[in-house]
């Protein structure tokens, strides 16, 4: 089985040409594998090596997930003092945590932190002041 290398349909070994394109089967195999070889070779190893880390650099160097996650906190934190408390004033703090790794937005998530942080403890104190679990010296220290 000879296969084109002009338009790869398999054809007979005792065809000299395409049944299907009639280009020339028997030189046209040895030339074209030979390109491929040498084409191949100096083509493939530097197009990865050297377009990959100029661009790859700079952006990691920029911004990371540690930065996102520290945006993600604080708009988490934010959006937690007025809705969805319990899932993201949770998520805001442990994402703003974590942005606290990244580079460039520790202020703000520092921020995060904090708004969450203190948003959990003002929820949890009303929700155990509601259901009366605070012992009655804690709350009349706190309004005397
Ligand atoms: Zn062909």
């Amino acid at each position: 089985m000879k296969v084109c290398p002009h338009c790869n349909t398999p054809n007979n070994d005792e065809f000299t040409f395409c049944k299907a394109c009639g280009e020339r089967l028997d030189e046209d195999m040895e030339i074209s594998s030979s390109y491929t070889t040498e084409y191949q070779q100096p083509v493939a190893p530097p197009l990865v090596p050297n377009v990959m880390p100029p661009v790859a650099i700079p952006q990691r160097e920029g911004y990371n997930w540690c930065d996102v996650c520290a945006i993600i906190g604080f708009i988490c934190s934010i959006i937690g003092l007025f809705t969805f408390a319990i899932i993201l004033l949770p998520l805001g703090l442990i994402t703003s945590l974590i942005g606290c790794f990244g580079k460039h937005l520790k202020g703000l998530a520092v921020a995060g932190i904090s708004i969450s942080l203190v948003a959990t403890l003002v929820r949890v104190g009303m929700i155990l002041y509601e259901n009366a679990m605070i012992p009655d010296w804690i709350i009349s220290g706190l309004f005397w």
